[in-house]
Order: structure tokens, then C-alpha cells, then sequence
């Protein structure tokens, strides 16, 4: 904990005079343009596979139990499988019956150019936060705020997430419909010998909000004058795949023994992924898990979320 000068001296490149912060040492940033292919290298290092532009389209049971995952280039047979699909896990669950209530909130985020001199490695504010990339610019991006684009899978499952929605009513505003088009929170039932909506779209890649671009980059600039005279580098878009609570949804479904869902990070996958990964990897492998997993069961989705949404 920082007390106002502490706050005041470790941001002042912003100018601005702190009441106190919070200073997190053993804290990392990562890309995840980097990142992710070199969990697929690590994997590959292990003697695991990596299947790639090979879509699951569904599982088989056997005696109830999961018995194998049907992809489109055929089926893999297995005691276990993983749903860590995303924005696209509740329309999978809802091909099996499992009702798994998650929306998807188009998140616009921006790049700066490297250049701005004497700025800290990252800096995060209710307002806007910044993280320095590997090239020396920053990505700025106001936490939590994002389009709702109304598809007919939210419609199914708003008066869940309606606590969601009036704790986080200033950051959230009606989208358009990107979403519907993009056929991942579709309602639709799909074959396991036809291409499923997710082969059709295969990366979500949504429209950027403009406004939200335009304000981002304004705080961006409010909060750290350096930046003024940096140009935007790049800004793109992506869906928030939240939970009614914020909170993922980790652990074997009992309708379907060997079936362990594992989504709706709700914004934060990327932060908790290596905690996360380990304790889906315990659950899996029947080890002691690393956390309680019991507060990440997706059995809690069949209860209201009123008065336990996480805060962002
Ligand atoms: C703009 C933006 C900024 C963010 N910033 C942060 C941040 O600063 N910190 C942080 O911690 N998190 C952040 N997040 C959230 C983070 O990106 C997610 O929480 C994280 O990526 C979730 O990981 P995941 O593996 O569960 O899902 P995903 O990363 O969405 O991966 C799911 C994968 O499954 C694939 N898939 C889906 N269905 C199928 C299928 N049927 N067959 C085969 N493959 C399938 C998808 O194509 C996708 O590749 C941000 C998200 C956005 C959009």
C-alpha cells in the first residue's frame, strides 16, 4: 500500500497529486501475441499436440460418461476433455443440454506508438490504465467498459446477468449487431457432419468502437500529458466473455461425467490463465487442486448472482 506521497512520487508522470495507490512488485505484463504461441511451443516440448483450424463440433458418451470429442476432422477418442472455447462455450454446452449462462461484451482497446519518455511499466486508474508493450509504446484500455450487442443468446440469459448490468451500467452500452452476425451466441442446434457456426466465423474479430477509442485515448492523455504527442498505432476489439458474477465457471459437469467446462474468465483470462490452467490441469488429473475450486463450480450459475458480482 502506498500512502499519498509514496503514490504521488511512483506516479509522477502524470503530474497529478495521489491520495495513495497500490505498488505490486512481483506483478508481470506479458503480450499475448507472444504469450500464447509459446505455451503452444511448451506444450509441443512436453509431448502434447496442437491441432490447429480443427474445430470440435461436439462429444460422445458412452454410459452417460464422455467417450471421445467429434471435430471436424474427426473424432479423438478420450475418458476427459476441456471446454475452454471462450465466447463460444455456452452455445457448445447448449448442443449438450447444459445450460451455461454467459455474455459476450465487445471491448474496444487501443495501441500508442513508442516514444513517451519517463512513463512506468503500467499504470492502472478507474479512469484508464496503460501497459508498456514489447515495442515501447502502451496499450490503453478503460477497464470493464464495452457494447452489449443484443444476440438471442443474451436475450435468453439477461434476467440472469441483470445484477451484472445495473452494478456496471455506466461502463456498458447497447451495441449493435455485430454479435448476431458473428453467430457465437447463437441458440441454433448444430450437426456433427456439417460445419458448426464457429467454422463458419473461426476468429471473432468485432468492429472497434470508435467513441470508446476517442475517450480512451482523451483520458489516456488527461491522466499522462507525455503521451499528447504520440499517434494511436493500432486499435482493434475483442469479446469480454463474462459470467452473471464475473468469476469463470471451473469444473466437471456432473450431467456429463469427463466433461469439464472451463470459461467466461469474464476479462481477467489472461492475468489468471497460469493459476487457472493449473487448477483445471488438478482437476483433470485428479491432483489436490492449487485453490479451493468449489467458488469456480459452475453449479453456482443455477443460484442469483445479486450481491456477488465481482468488481472490475
Ligand atoms: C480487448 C480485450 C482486452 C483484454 N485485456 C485483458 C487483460 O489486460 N488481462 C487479462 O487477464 N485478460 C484480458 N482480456 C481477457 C482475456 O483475453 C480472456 O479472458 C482470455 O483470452 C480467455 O481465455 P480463454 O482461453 O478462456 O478463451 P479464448 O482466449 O477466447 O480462447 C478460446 C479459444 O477456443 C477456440 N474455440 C472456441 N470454440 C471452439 C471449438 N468448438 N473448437 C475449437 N476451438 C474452439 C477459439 O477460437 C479460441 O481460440 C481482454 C479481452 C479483450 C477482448
Amino acid at each position: 500500500m502506498l500512502n499519498g506521497a509514496q503514490a504521488s512520487e511512483r506516479g509522477r508522470a502524470t503530474g497529478k497529486r495521489w491520495k495513495g495507490g497500490v505498488f505490486s512488485p512481483t506483478d508481470g505484463t506479458a503480450d499475448p501475441a507472444s504469450a500464447a504461441p509459446a505455451v503452444a511451443r511448451a506444450i509441443l516440448k512436453l509431448g502434447g499436440t496442437v491441432h490447429q483450424s480443427c474445430a470440435a463440433r461436439g462429444i460422445e458418451t458412452e454410459g452417460g460418461r464422455l467417450s471421445g470429442v467429434v471435430t471436424e476432422h474427426g473424432t479423438i477418442r478420450t475418458k476427459t476433455a476441456v471446454l475452454a472455447g471462450g465466447a463460444w462455450a455456452s452455445s457448445f454446452c447448449r448442443q449438450l443440454g447444459i445450460r451455461f449462462p454467459q455474455a459476450a461484451i465487445r471491448s474496444s482497446i487501443l495501441a500508442v506508438s513508442p516514444g513517451s519518455i519517463g512513463l512506468p511499466d503500467a499504470l492502472h486508474t478507474a479512469a484508464v490504465s496503460v501497459t508498456r508493450r514489447a515495442d515501447g509504446g502502451y496499450t490503453v484500455a478503460i477497464s470493464g467498459r464495452g457494447r452489449v450487442d443484443p444476440t438471442p443468446q443474451q436475450l435468453r440469459f439477461s434476467p440472469q446477468f441483470l445484477p451484472m448490468f445495473v452494478k456496471r451500467w455506466r461502463s456498458l452500452a447497447p451495441g449493435g449487431l455485430e454479435g448476431f452476425h458473428s453467430g457465437h451466441e447463437t441458440l441454433a442446434r448444430w450437426r456433427l457432419d456439417a460445419p458448426t457456426p464457429m467454422e463458419r466465423m473461426r476468429i471473432l474479430d468485432p468492429a472497434v468502437d470508435k467513441a470508446t477509442i476517442r475517450l480512451t485515448h482523451s483520458r489516456a492523455v488527461d491522466l499522462l500529458p507525455p503521451l499528447k504527442n504520440i499517434s494511436i498505432a493500432a486499435a482493434w476489439a475483442g469479446y469480454i466473455d463474462s459470467t452473471p458474477d464475473g468469476v469463470p465457471g471451473i469444473g466437471e459437469i456432473a450431467a456429463v461425467p469427463g466433461f469439464i467446462l472451463a470459461a467466461g474468465f469474464s476479462g481477467h483470462g489472461f492475468g489468471i490463465g497460469p493459476g487457472a490452467g493449473h487448477l483445471i490441469a488438478d482437476i483433470v488429473t485428479g491432483n489436490e487442486p492449487i485453490v479451493d475450486p468449489r467458488p469456480y463450480h459452475p453449479d453456482r450459475f443455477r443460484k442469483s448472482a445479486w450481491g456477488k458480482v465481482a468488481d472490475f
